[in-house]
């Protein structure tokens, strides 16, 4: 069978692979739709340097069951949890109310020693990180990953009602983010994005933003808040922008952030007398283990959270390595690519 791999500075190919044989703890997925994440881009931009299996945004079908799965069977559609903790042994973590931070036992996805990941006609999952959806169609439910990382962002943020909101960066997170800001009440909400990415602004407006402001072509610091400053920053841009958070936040104001800035990267520098005189708090959000699958489901059938719009890029496994490398050419055209294998 045929699966996709990326090599740093957007490298794709399809190679012909075989499947180990099937675990007994664990499922053979026929891949039906996967998403291409912010992070596979990371990596297709700096990390990766050799060949590797991607995507881990997807949802598929279950063709065959190892001899030690009871939850699933043959049939069912599944979309993968990409780390999660397993209750035994447990940690203190666990025992003490928060196994969000049980780090230690997680069964993780990504990095495990891999087989074929999403972008394969096939993959092997643990039952362990398989969770069961109907009602939704493929294309949509493999956005369950990436919005999974959106609630964790908005509940870390903690938004009340009449908050006046900030959305630093408009790909499908953002999007998520913003859409589940507004349903949390908040009053105003700002989108924040480079000018040259039309598509992605015009989504953020379409889903509720206010207005959109552009880095690239205004100092949005100085933006005329309604209060002065706003009260909730989500940040999922590079880190590096949480200095631009700290100052668009009015006193008292939370930033919530995400991203993953490999080496220097990972390195920012903010003023730390606005932090300390404005009483802000800047919060680390982590969807690991990948929680709140049950709540994302239930968003996307209450309607809450839309995501058919984003799907700016459809193609086949065959049609991978072009199709990635023109989405990725085209930043103002462009929001979210989703394989789709029929
Ligand atoms: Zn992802």
């Amino acid at each position: 069978m045929k699966a996709g791999y990326i090599k740093a500075h957007h490298q794709f190919e399809l190679r012909d692979v075989t499947l180990p044989e099937l675990p007994e703890d664990e499922v053979l997925v026929k891949v039906m739709a996967c998403g291409f994440c912010g992070h596979d881009k990371i990596l297709a931009d700096y990390k990766a340097q050799d060949w590797e299996p991607f995507g881990h945004e997807f949802a598929g079908v279950v063709e065959a069951a190892g001899a030690k799965v009871t939850g699933l069977k043959v049939g069912d559609r599944v979309v993968v949890m990409t780390s999660m903790f397993v209750t035994s042994p447990m940690s203190d973590f666990v025992l003490n109310g928060r196994p969000d931070l049980a780090y230690e036992s997680l069964v993780d996805y990504v990095n495990r020693p891999h087989v074929e990941m999403g972008f394969a006609e096939k993959t092997l999952v643990p039952e362990c990180l398989c969770y069961k959806f109907d009602g939704i169609p493929d294309e949509e439910a493999c956005f369950a990953e990436p919005m999974g990382v959106a609630a964790d962002l908005v509940k870390t943020a903690d938004i009340k009602l009449g908050d006046d909101v900030v959305v630093m960066g408009c790909g499908a997170i953002g999007l998520m983010a913003l859409q589940m800001a507004k349903a949390s009440g908040a009053r105003k909400i700002w989108a924040v994005d480079q000018s040259g990415c039309r598509k992605k602004a015009e989504l953020a407006l379409g889903y509720g933003a206010d207005e959109v402001l552009f880095t690239d072509t205004a100092d949005i610091t100085e933006y005329p808040w309604p209060k002065g400053g706003v009260d909730r920053v989500l940040v999922t841009t590079p880190p590096k922008t949480i200095d631009i958070a700290t100052r668009l936040c009015r006193p008292g104001g939370i930033i919530a952030f995400l991203g993953i800035g490999y080496g220097e990267r990972g390195m920012v520098t903010f003023d730390s007398n606005i932090v300390h005189l404005n009483k802000l708090q800047i919060r680390g959000s982590n969807a690991m283990p990948a929680l709140y699958f049950p709540f994302v489901f239930d968003m996307m059938h209450a309607g809450l959270v839309k995501v058919d719009k984003m799907i700016t890029n459809t193609f086949t496994l065959d049609e991978l390595p072009g199709a990635l490398n023109a989405y990725l050419d085209d930043a103002a055209g462009t929001c979210k690519a989703v394989m789709i294998n029929r």
